[in-house]
């Protein structure tokens, strides 16, 4: 017990630091379980024991404090486009490469996927930022393939498990990373309006070499050896695999003109930059960019709503951490009855995001079987859309459950402050809600294979609960409706918000307990969910649902 000169500091709660970040974790063990029996247990116990270590807080506590600086020229004037980061931040990225969050999945067999989900959910709980650049870089590998040659040349690398931050060209580095360009200043939703220009030069091992003239509003990881970028060519927009340092080991004509100052995700630089004839090679076809560079954004997405259910899982851990210490009006918060109440509620919602993001992460591993792509097209803007809108109301009610302290940065000893800032940017990156939610009624438009996938996937749990069966069957002419091109775009969210909620339920039937599952169905299904957490009823197994959410 410390003590100040004068008073005696006192019903404090201690920091959530030295744990295992895969052990008390129920929820994503018991997914982890179901979508990949016989996962690896000693790797996810050995990443949650170090992710939950003192020592891989204080880098994310330091990566977040010391943001990364961007020096556009040298001391005597040389233009160099750099960005120097603290020395916690390439600690943890490297983790994270070291891990294999980035692409190694890709050259593994089949479960890989679930298993990188799973870790990448525990990363997050830890720190989501320096993601960004490991995400973009897991997403592109598929994408990368529309151009054979650079594919061949990059992808070794791309898999590697070594991080190497030197800015040197890519055949003298150990590891790469990858980033993506498409938003400019006049639209990021969409993208037709993008105004950079592609030209032709010359004809080169890597195919028909492009130099590039324009803008990115955004460009997030700037450090990465290269990124997929979109710009307008003869037959309309393309998407163009462009290096930051070209094979002769010149550096190409990408200018960084400013980091942005965001609300939060400190650890990563997002910034602005100018292409001035940039070298760019062609990935694809050539006047389908759009799609070439969203088979990517399809995986970015999936890790959207993984990312937010790592930090719903964190911000509860810290919410209940903090309850079972902090004693007001005469008893530990945790056993006050409308405190326990809210704490069961986060604690559904938590487990429920994890359960649907990684179903999705289960599609990816499914390849080309068709139920499962046609399961992932629909699910991937669902999931995304509904844990991401989710993420930031839970994050809020996490924080109030801290009190004041919750508020409070502490020179980023405040975890649960950087989460909340953090939260939002999953939902509006990559697509904002509403994106995400016509995304969802044009997958379902495509035909009836995605309708279908989502009927069968519901029918698994037929007859588990009324109120699943009065969502599932009223989803069904909904999703007709939406396939015929009659449902209106004006209810376009509230079907997002179904979808994701049936399958949520579905899900919970299939992997968590009983006592999880009634709760949910009874407080999300018959109107919805509650805007306000903590209005589970009193009948509910409250306990035990706080029981099995409770950190190790
Ligand atoms: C921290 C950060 C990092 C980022 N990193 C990258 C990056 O690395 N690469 C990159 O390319 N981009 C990046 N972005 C940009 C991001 O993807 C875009 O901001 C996002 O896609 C939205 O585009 P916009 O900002 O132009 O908004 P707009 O497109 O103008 O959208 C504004 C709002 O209008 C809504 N809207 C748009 N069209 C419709 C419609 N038809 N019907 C109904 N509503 C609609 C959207 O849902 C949104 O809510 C980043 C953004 C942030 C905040």
């Amino acid at each position: 017990m410390s003590t100040d000169a004068t008073h005696e500091v006192r019903n404090q709660s201690t920091p959530l630091v030295g744990v295992n970040l895969y052990e008390g974790d129920r929820a994503l063990r018991d997914a982890l379980a179901f979508h990949r029996p016989g996962a690896d247990e000693n790797a996810r116990h050995a990443l949650g024991a170090m992710l939950g270590s003192a020592a891989m807080q204080q880098h994310a506590r330091l990566a977040n404090l010391h943001r990364p600086v961007l020096h556009t020229h040298d001391r005597v004037g040389h233009r160099i486009d750099e960005v120097e980061f603290h020395p916690s931040y390439h600690a943890l990225i490297g983790a994270a490469i070291g891990a294999g969050l980035h692409a190694t999945p890709w050259t593994r067999g089949p479960g890989a996927h679930v298993e990188r989900a799973a870790a990448f959910v525990q990363f997050t709980a830890l720190e989501p930022s320096v993601l960004c650049p490991v995400s973009m870089t897991y997403a592109v590998a598929p994408a990368l393939a529309g151009n054979a040659a650079v594919h061949a040349d990059w992808f070794a690398r791309l898999a590697s498990t070594a991080y190497d931050p030197r800015l040197v060209t890519y055949s003298q580095k150990a590891g790469l990373t990858m980033g993506m360009g498409m938003t400019e200043k006049q639209g990021g939703s969409d993208l037709r309006a993008n105004s950079t220009v592609a030209r032709f030069d010359a004809d080169t091992p890597w195919g028909r070499c492009h130099r590039l003239t324009g803008h990115k509003w955004f460009l997030s990881a700037p450090m990465c050896d290269a990124f997929l970028v979109l710009a307008q060519t003869g037959a309309g927009l393309g998407c163009f695999f462009v290096p930051r340092v070209l094979p002769d080991g010149t550096r190409n004509a990408i200018h960084l003109q400013r980091l942005k100052d965001k609300l939060g995700n400190h650890a990563n630089a997002s910034s602005e930059v100018e292409f001035t004839g940039a070298a760019a090679w062609p990935v694809g076809e050539e006047g389908r960019g759009i799609a070439q560079i969203l088979e990517m954004g399809t995986l970015t997405r999936l890790d959207c709503a993984l990312g937010t259910a790592g930090l719903m899982r964190q911000a509860t851990s810290l919410a209940l951490h903090h309850a079972r210490q902090r004693h007001a009006f005469g008893r530990r918060l945790l056993d006050q009855p409308v405190m326990k109440n809210v704490l069961a509620d986060l604690a559904l919602e938590s487990e429920a995001a994890t359960a649907l993001a990684l179903r999705v992460a289960r599609c990816v591993d499914g390849g080309a079987d068709p139920f499962e792509a046609a399961l992932r097209r629909v699910l991937t803007p669902a999931a995304k859309f509904w844990v991401c809108k989710r993420g930031s109301a839970l994050a809020q009610e996490a924080m109030e459950c801290l009190g004041g302290n919750g508020y409070v940065e502490a020179a980023g000893e405040g975890t649960m402050a950087r989460i909340y800032r953090e939260m939002p940017l999953n939902s509006i990156w990559e697509g904002a809600g509403n994106i995400m939610a016509l995304d969802l009624l044009r997958a379902l438009r495509r035909g009836h294979e995605t309708r279908d996938a989502l009927s069968a996937e519901l029918a698994t749990t037929q007859g588990a609960d009324p109120r699943l069966d009065r969502l599932a069957a009223a989803l069904q002419a909904r999703l007709d409706d939406a396939g015929d091109g009659t449902a209106d775009e004006t209810e376009a969210r509230r079907l997002a918000a179904d979808v994701a909620l049936a399958v949520q339920a579905s899900l919970l039937r299939r992997h968590a307990p009983d006592f999880v599952f009634e709760a949910f169905c009874r407080s999300r299904l018959e109107h919805g969910a509650p805007p306000v957490f903590g209005q589970l009823r009193a009948d509910e197994a409250l306990d035990d649902i706080v029981a099995r959410a409770l950190p190790a």
